[in-house]
């Protein structure tokens, strides 16, 4: 029953982002930090098609792992500080904004899955029709 209903479309940031069901807004999309659970508690949606692959790591490569590797190298050559320095700033400052960003951006990417029906192409096999006149 839950299949049939109607459901109004919700952007995917604000249920991928909070982790939550794309179909109904409600449901909870991991198992854990980045698992993603089987399907919806509260709809029922299968989640078997959401397959985001590396996206939310390249994401998280170009925009956070880069930069922080920056900072901690700019910090090295225009200060020069004892090893401590880079286990106090560099290495906290990495590793904060290279993990937590995965799992908002995992669920924009299942969310964005659902909401533009992405999937992977398959090939027509039905006769074509001729155009009307
Ligand atoms: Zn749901």
């Amino acid at each position: 029953m839950a299949d049939q209903a109607e459901w109004a479309p919700i952007s995917p940031y604000s249920t991928g982002i909070r982790g939550r069901c794309p179909r109904c807004g409600q449901g909870h999309l991991f198992n854990g930090f980045l698992t993603l659970r089987p399907s919806c508690e509260v709809c029922g949606l299968d989640y078997s098609f959401a397959d985001p692959a590396d996206g939310p790591a390249f994401f998280v490569i170009c925009f956070a792992c880069v930069p922080s590797v920056a900072l901690a190298v700019w910090i090295e050559v225009a200060f020069q500080p004892p090893f401590w320095v880079h286990l106090l700033i560099s290495l906290p400052f990495l590793l904060l904004t290279c993990i937590l960003p995965l799992r908002p951006l995992k669920g924009w990417l299942v969310a964005s899955q659902f909401f533009y029906k992405a999937e992977q192409g398959r090939i027509d096999h039905r006769k074509p029709q001729p155009p009307a006149v």
